[in-house]
C-alpha cells in the first residue's frame, strides 16, 4: 500500500525577544540575542486536516509579555482552514503556548498522551516551578472536553492515519509528543518542544524548562530515527524555521512557512 502525501505547514503567531542564556541549562558563554518563535503546524491532504497544537491568545500573551502577532485560527484562516471546522487537533503537551486557543476548535477531538494529563492533574502541580508553565484554566477546559467525549488518549507511539503518527517523548513535560508526517520528501517530524531549536537536538543541549533530562536526550535520538534526515526535523519554536523553508506565498511571508520541501542551507 503506498502511504498518503500530506502538506505540512508552520504558522507563526507570536514572538519574544531573548537570550542565548535563557535557551540552554547551564547557561552559554555567548549572552547574545535568541528570539523566540511561536508556532502552530497544519497537516492536511484531499481527505484529511490535522492540527498540531493551538498556541495562545492575546490575553495571555499580554500577561506573559509575549508579542501575539495573530491568533493561531486567524492564521490558519490564512490557509483556507476554518478553526472550528477542524475535527483532529493534536497536543504536544498542555504548556500555555501549546493548548490556549482550544476554545477555537470547538468541534474537534482532542489527541494527548496519558502521562501529560496525569501529569498537570497530579502532585507536580504542587510545585510553582511546574506549575508555572501552565494555566489552569486550559487544564479545566480539557477536563471539560474529556467529560463532553472529545479528548483521546495515547499510551506512547501511535498511528492517527496512514501516513501520520505520534510518539510520546516526554522530557520537557512528562507526556510530551512530538508528530510524524508522510509528504512527499518523506518523513517529516515536527518536533514542537522535544526540541526548542536547531541547537538543542544538533548539539546535544537541554532546553531549561525540563521534568527529565534523561528523556530528553534520548528524544533527540528518536527524533532522528523518526525523521528521514536532520533536515526533516522541524524545531518547535526556532525562528530559523522561517528563514529556512519558503513562505506559502508572497502575502503570508512571515506568517506561514511549507514544511514538506527541503529547507534551503543557511
Ligand atoms: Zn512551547
Amino acid at each position: 500500500m503506498t502511504l498518503p502525501i500530506y502538506e505540512v505547514f508552520a504558522i507563526r503567531y507570536a514572538h519574544r525577544d531573548a537570550k542565548r542564556t535563557s535557551h540552554f541549562l547551564g547557561g552559554d558563554p555567548h549572552d547574545g540575542p535568541m528570539p523566540m518563535d511561536y508556532f502552530v503546524w497544519l497537516v492536511r491532504n484531499a481527505e484529511r486536516t490535522f492540527v498540531f497544537d493551538v498556541g495562545f491568545n492575546a490575553e495571555v500573551a499580554a500577561r506573559r509579555k509575549r508579542i501575539h502577532l495573530r491568533s493561531p485560527a486567524a492564521g490558519l484562516a490564512r490557509l483556507g482552514v476554518d478553526a472550528s471546522a477542524v475535527k483532529d487537533v493534536i497536543v504536544s503537551h498542555m504548556h500555555y503556548d501549546h493548548i490556549g486557543t482550544f476554545g477555537d476548535f470547538s468541534r474537534a477531538r482532542f489527541h494527548l498522551q496519558d502521562d501529560e494529563m496525569a501529569f498537570v492533574t497530579g502532585r507536580h502541580m504542587c510545585h510553582a516551578h511546574f506549575r508555572h508553565s501552565y494555566e489552569v484554566e486550559d487544564i479545566v477546559g480539557v477536563v471539560r472536553m474529556l467529560y463532553d467525549d472529545r479528548v483521546q488518549f495515547y499510551d506512547g507511539d501511535d498511528e492517527l492515519a496512514p501516513g501520520v503518527t505520534i510518539h510520546r517523548i516526554g522530557g520537557h513535560t512528562a507526556g510530551l509528543q512530538c508528530m510524524r508526517v508522510h509528504t512527499k520528501r518523506g518523513w517529516v517530524v515536527l518536533a514542537s518542544d522535544t526540541s526548542h531549536y536547531y541547537e538543542h537536538f544538533e548539539k546535544g543541549r537541554v532546553f531549561p524548562t525540563t521534568y527529565n533530562i534523561g528523556e530528553v536526550l534520548e528524544g533527540y535520538n528518536k527524533l532522528h530515527r523518526l525523521a528521514e534526515s536532520p533536515q526533516h526535523i522541524v524545531p518547535g519554536h526556532d525562528p530559523l524555521v522561517m528563514a529556512r523553508y519558503p513562505a506559502v506565498s508572497g502575502d503570508l511571508e512571515g506568517i506561514a512557512v511549507r514544511l514538506d520541501v527541503m529547507p534551503k542551507a543557511t
